[in-house]
């Protein structure tokens, strides 16, 4: 995971890569560092454990001056999170100095090979081993330092996305990118260069992402250069940014977390803009229309997703097969591509990712186009690896989200999921005008009923307070609300370290009920629905076995509200849609759980919000 910034122009680096750490923090935060060349041409390395606050006090009285510079933020894969394993990392000579997001797969080899020629290693990490290939090409080749990082680049087995700077070199950043994002944003007689846009959205709106298997030479006096490993020329398209800086601010709330639960209302209403007709009637998915015939003709749609993204895929799955009587699948894609899955060319793979960068994620796409499926993406990023390495694709448009415990990404994505299966419903013709303009007038209404679920905010505050003490919780939920359960344990184990499972209601019979007991908490999801008979029995289930019961409930509820010990009352929505609303008590039951307990909500402990390792 980890972000990476880098700057070369006129103006001072330092201030530039440490704004730019601090947005790509949520990409990893347990080291930081960065490496400027300063005026005299010296190359300065600067980095330490900690949060990029911690690096910007380290550096109080150190010379960071310079116009050309590098910065990391970590999310260590080898070798501990500590000062030495930071990046950037010097080569042997302090002469080159390199950051990586990424795994060198085969490093271990390369390392020895190094060792044999003399070199020494300072660092735990895979990383290390690739500045000093590169140091060690370019003194025993004379090659210049571009061509140095493209031949050690042809040695190297892994992922990575790369920056480069040198001891006297004023004007240049060599980058590199295969399987972890990059992007340098285009300024007058200056670059930068980042993970993400994040980072460069306040200097210029022009970037270029830079795509797989390709290197780039920025340089302050000349054009853009990228080429293939291969040194093939590779064409250059600049691309306009469409993001504000205050999408990238906290915007009063304390946490990005609550701010952007708090923008539901109007996220969801961007996502659906356009797309559903205001009089109820259509619903027009554009990258779904244009492919019609491949997602009719589908012997079966299969979600590839990770984490909350597979969350949505199991309501995916749920929309699509009830709407459209489409036989789908939903796959953890870590498993998936390394599975040897059966994929037919008239399958349809939906690859789902927030970040459209999740390695996984990208690489189960790469598998199931290899058995000529056609992949469509479920992306909130725009122009992120699996947004262009799929067929087609609706982007969610949340805009950006910074906290690491997804919140918006996972309504939009079950909100555009939605609208993928009411549009293909109506193109089979299948489903009753009547019945779709139930659920589109549902999608219109989204955004109120979420506002309104809002409002439950200082009652899940008090709520929270008495759960502090909890060590387990469990989460139940049948039909569309199961995975909504899931979910809904996810985020409490995420920001609050509360280990929290979620089952089938039904299944707690089966074995899970063993767990309860007078200290057990269960949030029971039980709203109005076909199976709300059901869910009240296993609630009374859980009841008789002295289980603390907190219910999520439908305004008219009469039965759960005599049994539960807490009740927190949702509007209603049409069923399937419910798992929007319902995830809104739980994104705040969750979120004030870990602010109770004094957790670091928005960087929780070894996580990242972009997992773009395997
Ligand atoms: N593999 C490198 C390390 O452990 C980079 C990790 C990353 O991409 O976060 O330092």
């Amino acid at each position: 995971m980890c972000g990476i910034v880098g700057y070369v122009g006129k103006r001072e680096a330092y201030p530039i890569l440490i704004k730019g750490l601090h947005r790509l923090e949520y990409r990893g935060y347990d080291s930081a560092g960065v490496a400027v060349v300063s005026s005299g041409g010296s190359l300065n390395v600067y980095k330490c454990r900690g949060k990029v606050c911690d690096l910007e006090n380290y550096t109080k009285d150190k010379d960071v001056s310079g116009t050309v510079g590098i910065g990391h933020t970590r999310w260590a894969t080898h070798g501990e999170p500590n000062d030495v394993n930071a990046h950037p990392h010097y080569s042997e000579s302090k002469n080159i100095a390199l950051i990586h997001n990424g795994i060198i797969e085969n490093y271990a080899v390369l390392k020895d090979a190094l060792i044999e020629n003399g070199y020494t290693f300072q660092s735990c990490t895979d990383t290390e081993v690739l500045v000093q290939l590169i140091e060690y090409i370019k003194s025993t080749t004379g090659v210049s330092l571009f061509e140095a990082v493209q031949a050690a680049l042809k040695r190297v087995v892994g992922a990575y996305a790369i920056a480069v700077i040198e001891k006297g070199n004023y004007d240049e950043i060599i980058a590199a990118r295969k399987s972890s994002p990059l992007v340098v944003g285009v300024g007058d007689g200056e670059f930068f260069l980042a993970s993400d846009a994040t980072p460069i959205v306040e200097y210029t709106d022009k970037v270029v992402y830079i795509n797989d298997g390709e290197m780039a030479r920025i340089n302050r006096h000349k054009p853009l250069k990228v080429v293939t490993l291969d040194n093939q020329e590779a064409e250059i398209g600049i691309e306009k940014l469409e993001m504000s800086i205050s999408q990238l601010e906290k915007g009063g709330y304390p946490h990005f977390m609550l701010k952007e639960i708090h923008e539901q209302p109007r996220t969801i209403v961007d996502c659906i803009r356009g797309r559903v007709t205001p009089d109820g009637e259509n619903v027009v998915l554009s990258g779904v229309l244009a492919n019609k015939e491949k997602f009719l003709n589908a012997r079966r749609i299969i979600f590839v997703a990770c984490g909350t993204s597979w969350h949505a895929a199991l309501i995916g799955e749920h929309l699509i097969e009830d709407m459209c009587r489409i036989p789908v699948e939903v796959e953890y894609a870590s498993e998936f591509r390394y599975r040897n899955p059966v994929i037919y060319p008239d399958d349809v793979v939906i690859a789902v990712s927030q970040s459209g960068e999740t390695a996984d994620t990208l690489a189960a796409v790469e598998v199931a186009k290899q058995n000529g499926a056609f992949i469509f993406g479920i992306c909130n990023v725009v122009g992120s690896s699996i947004a262009r390495a799929t067929d087609s694709g609706a982007y969610i448009h949340v805009g950006p989200e910074i906290g690491v415990a997804s919140t918006k990404a996972f309504t939009g994505q079950v909100t555009v999921m939605a609208m993928v299966a009411m549009t293909l419903a109506k193109e089979k013709g299948i489903m009753s005008q009547d019945e779709f303009r139930e659920v589109a007038k549902g999608l219109q209404a989204l955004p109120s009923l979420v506002s309104q679920a809002l409002k439950l905010d200082e009652q899940i505050l008090d709520l929270s307070k008495m759960f502090t003490y909890a060590h387990n919780f469990i989460y139940l939920g049948r039909g569309y609300n199961y995975p909504a359960a899931l979910e809904g344990a996810l985020k409490l184990k995420e920001i609050s370290y509360i280990h929290a499972e979620g089952y089938p209601a039904a299944e707690m019979k089966h074995g899970p009920i063993a767990l309860i007991d007078s200290e057990m908490p269960v949030v029971v999801l039980a709203t109005a629905n076909n199976i709300y008979d059901k869910t009240v029995s296993n609630i009374q289930e859980i009841k008789a076995r002295g289980g603390r019961i907190i219910a999520v409930v439908s305004e008219n509820d009469t039965r759960v509200k005599d049994i539960a010990d807490y009740c927190i009352t949702v509007p209603a929505a049409p069923e399937c849609l419910m798992p929007v609303v319902v995830s809104v008590p739980l994104q705040l039951l969750a979120y004030y759980i870990a602010v109770h307990k004094g957790r670091d909500v928005d960087q929780p402990r070894n996580l990242a919000k972009s997992v773009t390792v395997e």
